[in-house]
């Protein structure tokens, strides 16, 4: 696949606010946030979007959930609350074609999906 900004992120080539990682995934912040948190989940491995992911490979995306409840808990606001976003695709919204999950909270998000 092509090479997107995420992966140069990924590689260090070009600066990012992270703020976890583990041997498949790596967090940082959005760079145009819509909430006071706004954190992107990258899987390591470049799959364009989540309809070129295998069902072997169910664990990374497992990870990638996992890993932004796991950072909601150490940041504080698990209980509080938060939402998870993928954007898939042209229709999906997506934008950047390095599947990303997105974590928004610190505020009350509402119902619309756009
Ligand atoms: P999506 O529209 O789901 O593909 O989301 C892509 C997200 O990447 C958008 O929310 C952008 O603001 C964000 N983004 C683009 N470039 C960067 C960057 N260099 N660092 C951090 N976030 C970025």
């Amino acid at each position: 696949m092509q090479d997107t900004i995420f992966s140069k992120i990924i590689r260090r080539e070009i600066p990012a606010d992270i703020v976890f990682e583990d041997d498949q995934v790596l967090a940082f912040r959005d760079i145009s946030p819509q909430a006071p948190v706004h954190v992107l989940f990258v899987p390591k491995e470049p799959y364009r979007s989540l309809n070129e992911v295998p069902a072997s490979e169910a664990e990374l995306v497992g990870s990638l959930m996992l890993a932004a409840s796991q950072y909601a808990r150490l940041e504080g606001f698990a209980e509080d609350g938060y939402r998870l976003v993928m954007n898939v695709n042209r229709d999906g919204g997506q934008t950047v074609f390095h599947m990303h999950l997105h974590l928004l909270a610190g505020r009350a998000m509402h119902g619309g999906f756009g």
